[in-house]
């Protein structure tokens, strides 16, 4: 701070100064991360002049101080234990006695203080200082005093007398909960009951007041369990309570224990964008339900937040929909309920709207025209200003994906017709959007006129299959036929198939990143092996980037194809530095006790054998907030690589996608934010770092296929982007 002070006051350049992040040309630019200063003394005293104009910070006569920084616990709620991760040098630093003393004395003197309030995290640390420190501060300051601990670091009947003596007449003793269980399990801090109880007995007898600091929220807590945190601060006597809600932070283990256990939208360090859905459909074969659940479970890389079915005999609709895997929706029961000759389903992953019951799809409806159900994968960008329309017209809408406009638009369109009525209802639609739709009688098979999203074509016997991937027709043993072309409707019923082309055409607009990420390897995208394209990204990315390595790894498994192209083309012998587990559910029951980056060590762990003493290229196919690749090479490095040099398979991703996947906000992204690749490769903490640029992605795509590269380049297809605000919140906020 001083030296930005200081640049500011000279007019020289601030922008490169350790710790900053500046905002510049419209661009934040996160420089790096300075050593942690040891010797506090070295800093000016704090200018308490600048909080005098603001009265609520300067009342009652009370002086903040720190005499130290830093903190060594391990509570898992806290930033602490996250900023250890990132910081070099001690963390816990105290100024010396004599520092503080003088600070307090011109203060007081200055001032007038009558109160001080000793502000560090764990003032009560170290107590060889306390015991030269305290008679100091009795003797030269003499003024009542408060400090924050925790019960079992004070231990000492003498440290008691020690500072009541030097005049200290309240401590903060952050207990968190009343269970026992819960505060040293789930929360790592290492406070029993019974020095609480001890803790209160001391202050009571030496007439110190205890000010208890409790949180609200944490995850698992119930009722009873909050109750019980109440009544355990009234038995241990306090004179206040200082009640905090939960607050989920990025980089801390509960904060990503929270995020795993589902309780809150988002996410912090999302290593990868999130595919929206999956959709499947079955016409004319008597197990049709069935079949569309085999698709649905290979389709659930697509989206794992819920699953569901609706199936037609030929006069009504049968649903089945819940949250959660595709195998924990459906039982054989269940399966059995869904009766008829055609079915449709949907795994999703939120893009627009929350992941309630109501917005789970195929999503139903009965109208005049009877009933109807929806799978959609994409996200219509201009469904929020529809849905306004609709509302001040009087509908009323059950949930809040942005799905639920297209089939009010149907309803509303003033004609029996069916197809008529989708038709015009799909004209009004902008942004990505591939459907199957289901009645009585009939399936419909639609592709935007873009063709954003993937929907394929196959057959089985007599029987056809529809879905966004080709690998679900390989577990039903169907044939693919084709990829709907963009703009493509087709009509199963009792006509056959009838394809048409209806919309007026428009430059397509493939998602690249389905190549890149998205679809299964072993899928074909727009008649093309992902597989294969994955692998020749990989060549391309040694040409462009080549590395005097030792091994090439992947970042499993979308990688894997690609880091076998990079080794192929380079030379480099390819092996597996990482396994990925794929077995770990919502209900996974995490270690009660808390390891450090937990989130990425489930999902990954490191081979040593593979990577020790090793100059390693680790090829991933997207940066996205760079939380995780750094966790990654954090990772490599402690099995022993000795040198890193991290290959992207995707340029680097600068943009938010509208058409169907979940990705941050801009300024989350760490490309957007980042002047440089170098300043990307700071903060990862690779020694190298190269991205595959958009040249040479375009050169290895198929050659018949026009693209949407907007998350890298922010030039969106024409008409397609949101107007205004746009994000998976957005049809949220309108619902309510
Ligand atoms: S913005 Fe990116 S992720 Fe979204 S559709 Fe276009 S290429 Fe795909």
């Amino acid at each position: 701070m001083l030296e930005y002070v200081t640049a500011l006051q000279d007019g020289t350049d601030f922008t490169a100064i350790p710790n900053l992040w500046v905002k510049k040309d419209g661009k934040i630019f996160k420089n790096g991360i300075r050593p942690n200063l040891e010797d506090l003394d070295s800093l000016p005293f704090s200018d308490k002049e600048l909080v005098r104009p603001f009265p609520h910070l300067w009342k009652d006569g009370i002086g903040y101080f720190m005499t130290a920084r830093g903190c060594p616990l391990d509570c898992n709620f806290c930033f602490n234990h996250a900023q250890r991760e990132i910081e070099s040098g001690p963390n816990v630093r105290r100024r010396s006695a004599e520092n503080v003393i003088r600070e307090l004395k011109e203060c007081k003197e200055k001032y007038g203080f009558r109160y001080i309030a000793f502000q560090d995290d764990i003032f009560l640390l170290q107590p060889r200082w306390l015991k030269y420190f305290l008679p100091l501060y009795r003797d030269e300051i003499r003024l009542p005093f408060h400090c924050h601990s925790i019960a079992n670091l004070i231990r000492q009947e003498e440290h008691f007398q020690w500072l009541s003596e030097a005049g200290c007449i309240r401590i903060f003793f952050a207990i968190e909960t009343g269970n026992e269980v819960t505060r040293r399990q789930l929360l790592n801090k290492t406070v029993k009951d019974e020095d609480l109880f001890r803790a209160a007995a001391m202050c009571e007898k030496y007439g110190i007041e205890i000010v208890s600091a409790i949180i609200i929220g944490i995850p698992g807590e119930t009722v009873e369990s909050a109750l019980e945190t109440v009544q355990k601060t009234i038995d241990t006597r306090v004179h206040c309570m200082i009640c905090s809600f939960f607050m989920p932070y990025p980089g801390t283990e509960l904060g990503d224990r929270a995020r795993q256990m589902g309780l809150f939208e988002g996410n912090f360090d999302d290593e990868h964008p999130r595919e929206a859905c999956g959709i499947v459909g079955v016409f004319g074969h008597p197990e049709a339900a069935k079949l569309t659940y085999l698709g649905l479970y290979a389709l659930q890389h697509r989206g794992q937040e819920s699953a569901g079915i609706v199936s037609s005999d030929g006069r009504q609709l049968y649903t089945h929909r819940g949250p959660g895997l595709v195998a924990d929706v459906f039982t054989e029961s269940a399966l059995k309920r869904l009766a008829g000759h055609m079915a449709i389903g949907h795994v999703r992953y939120s893009t627009a709207g929350s992941s309630t019951q109501e917005n789970i799809q195929p999503l139903v409806a009965n109208y005049k025209g009877g009933g109807l159900a929806v799978a959609h994968n994409g996200t219509i960008t201009n469904a929020p200003i529809i849905r306004a329309e609709l509302e001040d017209r009087g509908a009323i809408f059950q949930g809040s994906t942005d799905t639920e406009v297209l089939v009010h638009l149907i309803a509303q369109a003033g004609t029996n017709d069916f197809d008529e009525a989708l038709f015009m209802a799909l004209l009004r639609l902008r942004g990505a959007y591939s459907l199957l739709l289901l009645k009585a009688d009939r399936m419909m098979a639609v592709k935007d006129p873009r063709g954003f999203r993937p929907l394929c074509l196959g057959r089985l016997g007599s029987s056809y299959v529809v879905a966004s991937e080709s690998c679900a027709f390989d577990i039903m043993n169907a044939e693919y036929l084709r990829e709907l072309a963009p703009g493509e409707m087709i009509c199963f019923g009792a006509q056959g198939p009838i394809s048409s082309r209806p919309f007026p055409p428009a430059e397509q607009a493939f998602c690249v990143f389905e190549y890149i990420y998205f679809s299964r390897p072993d899928s074909f995208a727009a008649t093309r092996s992902i597989y294969e394209y994955r692998a020749r990204l990989g060549e391309q990315l040694a040409e462009e980037h080549p590395a005097d390595a030792d091994v090439v790894i992947a970042v499993p498994d979308s990688s894997v194809p690609a880091a076998i192209g990079y080794a192929q083309r380079s030379g480099i012998p390819y092996a597996m530095g990482l396994i990925r587990s794929h077995y770990v559910g919502r209900t996974f029951i995490e270690p009660d006790q808390a390891i450090r980056d937990f989130g990425a060590r489930i999902k990954y762990n490191a081979v040593r054998s593979v990577l020790e003493g090793q100059r390693v290229v680790v090829v991933d196919d997207s940066i996205v907030r760079g939380t995780t690749s750094r966790k990654i090479v954090n990772m490599l490095r402690a099995a022993g690589a000795r040198e890193i040099h991290m290959r992207i398979s995707a340029p680097p991703w600068k943009n938010p996608c509208y058409f169907g996947i979940d990705t941050p906000k801009r300024e989350r992204l760490i490309a957007a934010q980042a002047s440089d690749v170098e300043m990307i490769r700071q903060a990862i903490g690779c020694d190298s770092l190269g991205f595959i640029s958009l040249e040479g992605l375009l050169r290895v795509m198929p050659k018949t296929i026009q693209y949407c590269t907007a998350c890298f380049t922010g030039e969106y297809p024409a008409g397609q982007a949101p107007v205004g605000t746009f994000d998976k919140q957005s049809m949220e906020r309108i619902a309510k």
